[in-house]
C-alpha cells in the first residue's frame, strides 16, 4: 500500500500545535524535548534545540534526511542559526527500526520522569486499556544524555513497544501521526499518575489470575498484539509475568512483581521501591 504524507504546511502547522499542547500539559520545560514527523519515507520535520516548546514558530522547524543531513535550516529570533538537536540521533534510530512509524515524541514527564528515579517500572499488568492501547511500558537502560548511549538504550524496546520511560531521563512514544505519538505519551504519564495515586492510598492491587487470563482473553477477540500482551500472561503453573525492561539493565522493578515465583530478586527490589515511594510521599504530606 502507498502511503501517503500530509504537506509540509499541514506538518509544520500540526507539529506546533502539539508541541504547544506538550508545554500546556507540563511535559517538558525550557527547552526540554523534542518532536519529529515523516513528510516522506526519506524526510524528517524536526523540532530545533534550545527553545521552549510553547513558543516555537513553524518556520523554526528543520528539515533532515535519514542521515541527520540538514536539508532545510532556519533562522530564529534573533537571526541565529537554528541548531539540531542532539537527541536527532534517537530520533533516526526508532525511524530506521520501524518503518511502520510516522512521528515520535520525547519529552520529560514528571511523573513517569520520577518513578524511573525511584527504580519502578511502569511495566505491569496494571489497567487493561493500557495494556490494550501501549501494551507494556518498559523502562530503557540509562544512557548518558546526547551520546551514542541514547539510541543504543531504545533500539532493541523499540522494535516492539511503541511508549518508554527513558531511565533517569524522560519517555520516548511512537505513532502513526504526531497526535498518535502524542497521545501514547499522555496514557504513559496518565499510568503514572493513576500508579502514584494508588500507591499513596496504600500500594498497587495485582490483577489475579483469573483477571489476567480475561484480560488477555478479551484482547485477544480485540485482536491487540500478542507482544502487547505478554506483561499479562500466566504460565502453565499460574504464575504471573514481571516487568519488562529489567534485561536492558536499568534496574527498575516491576510494580506487579510481588506474585512471582520465589527467589525472583524482583520481589525484594519491588517491595524496597514501594517501601521508598511510600516513606518519601508521608513525608511529603507530613504524615512522618
Ligand atoms: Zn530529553
Amino acid at each position: 500500500m502507498i502511503q501517503s504524507f500530509p504537506t509540509e504546511g499541514v506538518l509544520r502547522q500540526e507539529m506546533i500545535r502539539v508541541c504547544q499542547r506538550l508545554y500546556q500539559k507540563n511535559f517538558v520545560s525550557a527547552s526540554d524535548g523534542n518532536l519529529s514527523a515523516r513528510l516522506s519515507p526519506n524526510r524528517l520535520l524536526i523540532t530545533p534545540s534550545g527553545f521552549n516548546k510553547g513558543d516555537l514558530q513553524e518556520r523554526w522547524l528543520l528539515m533532515v534526511d535519514m542521515d541527520g543531513k540538514l536539508i532545510r535550516g532556519s533562522h530564529g529570533p534573533r537571526g541565529e542559526e537554528l541548531k539540531l538537536t542532539s537527541e536527532l540521533r534517537m530520533h533516526l534510530e526508532v525511524y530506521r527500526q520501524r518503518s511502520d512509524v510516522n512521528a515520535v515524541a520525547h519529552a520529560h514527564p514528571p511523573i513517569a520522569t520520577g518513578f524511573s528515579l525511584a527504580g519502578v517500572s511502569l511495566s505491569g499488568c496494571l489497567l487493561p486499556e493500557v495494556v490494550y492501547t501501549l501494551g507494556a511500558i518498559p523502562t530503557a537502560a540509562f544512557a548518558a544524555p546526547t551520546t551514542q548511549e541514547v539510541p543504543d538504550s531504545v533500539r532493541d524496546l523499540i522494535r516492539t513497544f511503541d511508549a518508554l520511560v527513558l531511565d533517569r531521563h524522560g519517555a520516548l512514544t511512537v505513532g502513526k501521526d504526531l497526535w498518535d505519538a502524542y497521545y501514547k505519551l499522555e496514557k504513559l504519564e496518565h499510568t503514572a499518575q493513576v500508579m502514584l495515586t494508588a500507591y499513596q492510598l496504600g500500594g498497587v492491587r495485582e490483577m489475579t489470575a483469573d483477571q489476567r487470563r480475561k484480560v488477555v482473553e478479551v484482547g485477544s477477540a480485540l485482536g491487540i498484539r500478542e507482544e502487547a500482551m505478554a506483561v499479562c500472561k500466566i504460565d502453565s503453573s499460574g504464575r504471573a509475568s514481571c516487568a519488562i525492561g529489567k534485561g536492558s539493565g536499568d534496574g527498575t522493578k516491576g510494580a506487579s512483581c510481588s506474585s512471582c515465583s520465589s527467589g525472583n530478586q524482583d520481589n525484594a527490589g519491588t517491595k524496597s521501591s514501594r517501601d521508598l515511594v511510600r516513606k518519601i510521599i508521608m513525608q511529603e504530606i507530613g504524615m512522618s
